[in-house]
């Protein structure tokens, strides 16, 4: 959309008056700035039609809010959320569910300057659990480095020094939604001794069991389907193993 702007906007010959720089004053624009400051913005990643309405209700009832928190419908599948309560933002932000009838909402913070236009949506965040590490490697630094080989690591849960289960490391990542759910890595420390961790990620929406893509399954997939069609031998690298069991809703103890 930005780029058709771009081209028309090259081929258009302005008058002087469309030159004109129309300056706002604060007054003018404060009423809609106080609306946009506890605002997030989102996208939902769907590949077939859905009801938006159902969408609103559905998404209002998972996060746990009542009406103070508006939704409006600001562009294709692209919604603005607007919050009364910064604690209540935050919270969402943080550690809300990502989905909607199991489909991946993209979420972001918005950012002064944000149009539909410019809006570049490339991440999600989940939370990712990193099994399998040696034990002198659990620790919330190791899980941020790892994190950030995966995407951006935004978030360590650090563990309370009174738990007695430690079972995986948590980390919760901006994951780049072009790329591949990664299922594992080799770790090593500067001994050079490797271990094999697998991930696991919490509250997963939809993603492709063939090639492994969020925000389509395989009645969608293009790849899935050349392969079908060409009678090759399918197989699915991509599973529910992928899926954390049990979510946790737990707050980091810093
Ligand atoms: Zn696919």
């Amino acid at each position: 959309m930005a780029d058709d702007v771009v081209d028309s906007m090259e081929k258009m010959k302005l008058t002087s008056e469309e030159e004109e720089i129309i300056a706002i004053s604060d007054e003018g624009r404060l009423e809609a700035l106080e609306s946009c400051q506890l605002s997030l913005i989102g996208k939902l990643l769907m590949c077939k039609p859905f009801n938006k309405m159902a969408a609103k209700n559905t998404i209002q009832r998972a996060w746990g809010v009542d009406d103070t928190m508006q939704i409006l419908e600001v562009g294709p599948n692209l919604f603005q959320f607007k919050f009364q309560f910064e604690f209540e933002l935050n919270r969402i932000f943080k550690g809300g569910p990502r989905s909607f009838d199991n489909q991946l909402l993209m979420l972001q913070r918005r950012k002064k300057g944000m149009t539909v236009g410019n809006i570049i949506m490339e991440t999600t965040s989940l939370w990712v659990q990193i099994w399998g590490a040696p034990f002198d490697m659990f620790s919330p630094r190791v899980a941020k480095e790892v994190g950030d080989r995966l995407g951006v690591a935004e978030e360590v849960e650090w563990k309370n020094k009174k738990d007695d289960i430690n079972l995986f490391m948590r980390v919760r990542v901006a994951l780049p939604i072009s790329k591949p759910l990664r299922r594992g890595g080799f770790l090593a420390g500067s001994d050079g001794e490797c271990s094999w961790l697998t991930f696991k990620y919490e509250r997963l929406p939809m993603f492709c069991h063939y090639c492994g893509i969020l925000g389509h399954d395989l009645k969608y997939c293009a790849a899935h389907y050349a392969v079908e069609k060409n009678g090759g031998n399918i197989v699915y690298q991509y599973e529910d193993f992928l899926r954390a069991v049990g979510a946790r809703a737990r707050v980091p103890v810093h």
